[in-house]
Order: C-alpha cells, then structure tokens, then sequence
C-alpha cells in the first residue's frame, strides 16, 4: 500500500507531452517543464507532408534544457509512434500532394478527422504504461475554430472517457486553448524569456508545405500557407506589444 502510495506521488508530478516540433507544442514542454518534476516528450508519425516538423524535435529538447538549468533534470524519454493507418485514411492536403485550402463546411482540408482524439488515446496509453498523470497538448480553440476536437468541450469529454476506459486519473492539460498566437509567444517570454522565443523562432516548424528555406523574423517557413500567416501574423502582434 504505502509502495502504491509512493508510486502515485512521484506520478502526480510527472507528465507527457505530445511534441510536434512545432510552435505550440514547443510552448507546451515549456510550460510542462516548469510545473512538472518529470516530463517525458511523444511524436506521431503518421505519413504528414510536413514532417520536417518531427526532426525539429531533439533540437528544440536540446535547447530547452540548455535554456533553464532546473528543466534539464526533469526532461526524461523522447518516444515516437508511428500511426501510418492515420494517414492512410484522412483524404487531406497534410498527407497527399494537394493544395492547401478549404471544405465547403469551413474546415481547412488540411484537417485529418479526429485526429486529436486519436493523438491523445495513444498518448494515455503510453501515459499508462510510463505511470505518468498529466497529458498536455498544444489543443486550441482560438485559432483553430474550423478544427472540432481542438475544442475544450472535445478534451474535457475525451478526458472522461480515458479515464472511464483506463481506470486513472489523469489529467489532460491544454495551456493554449484560450490564446491566440500572439499570446502563445508572450507565454514563452514568461517560461523562459527572450532566450525561449528565439529558441522556437529558430527551431521549431510550422509550415504545412515543409518549407525551411527561407528566415523571416518569425522563423522558417513558405510565409502563404495557412500555418505561416497565422505564425507570422501572432509574432508580429507580439513583437509590436
Ligand atoms: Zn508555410
């Protein structure tokens, strides 16, 4: 009982982080890095035209533990899990060689169908087995409204269900669902201040098209698709604040 017990406390203050590469989920294991003793990191590979983005991920862990002396003790296993069916079934621009643009319904074709709820089973999962409590996720309803289960509805309810389905308590966090990009970089300022923006603005990788020719103050990327003008349009709001 009291080995359960122990057990259980180290686990409260342990977490996993689903890691992209990207801006939010960068900010993500920043945050996660400043309130949990242990945080493991996970990356999905699931055929995505820009995987580019799955590469930045060792240099950004990297640069973040380098950043803040406390966060190199707390920064535990890098994992990947490859979900090819995911890709096999979604019919989008992220995963054929179609342009990037919009659904009669208002959603970008770049939307996979569910695969958040998807990410975030596989991330239990790995939760479970790991003895890790907390789930964060880069999910966020302000920018991202055409996406369904980035909702905060969507995660409370899927929170539910792990929990119901895998007999824990865990605890799904999304730090970003009420930010807009703007914001996502001032909370980056605040984790780990100038030091941590130009850490993401050089390493990590939004662009759908997989474009990391060109360095524009916000970082690399194409500068049209969707993904860069909402990175770009969020730096440049931040930087002018
Ligand atoms: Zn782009």
């Amino acid at each position: 009982m009291a080995t359960d017990m122990a057990t259980d406390m180290a686990g409260d203050r342990s977490a996993l982080v689903l890691f992209s590469g990207g801006q939010d989920s960068a900010t993500c294991l920043a945050w996660a890095l400043d309130r949990f003793a242990h945080v493991e990191t996970l990356g999905f590979d699931y055929g995505q035209r820009h995987r580019v983005e799955l590469d930045r991920r060792a240099a950004l862990r990297a640069g973040l533990v380098g950043l803040v002396p406390a966060w190199a003790g707390r920064l535990g296993e890098d994992h990947t899990v490859t979900l090819d069916a995911l890709g096999e079934i979604s019919e989008t621009a992220l995963t054929r060689e179609a342009a990037i643009g919009y659904e009669e319904s208002g959603l970008p074709n770049t939307f996979v169908p569910g695969r958040n709820l998807v990410f975030l089973t596989f991330a239990a999962a790995l939760a479970y087995r790991r003895g890790l409590r907390h789930v964060v996720g880069g999910m966020c309803e302000t920018d991202y409204s055409g996406y369904p289960d980035c909702r905060d509805d969507t995660i409370k309810a899927l929170q539910v269900a792990l929990n119901l389905g895998m007999e824990r308590r865990f605890v799904l966090h999304t730090p970003l669902m009420w930010l807009d990009k703007a914001q996502t970089w001032s909370l980056a300022e605040t984790l780990g201040g100038r030091a941590l923006v130009d850490l993401i603005v050089e390493e990590s990788h939004t662009c759908y098209l997989g474009e990391r020719g060109q360095r524009h103050a916000w970082g690399y990327g194409c500068g049209t698709c969707p993904a860069c003008r909402l990175r770009a349009d969020g730096f440049a709001r931040f930087s002018a604040a």
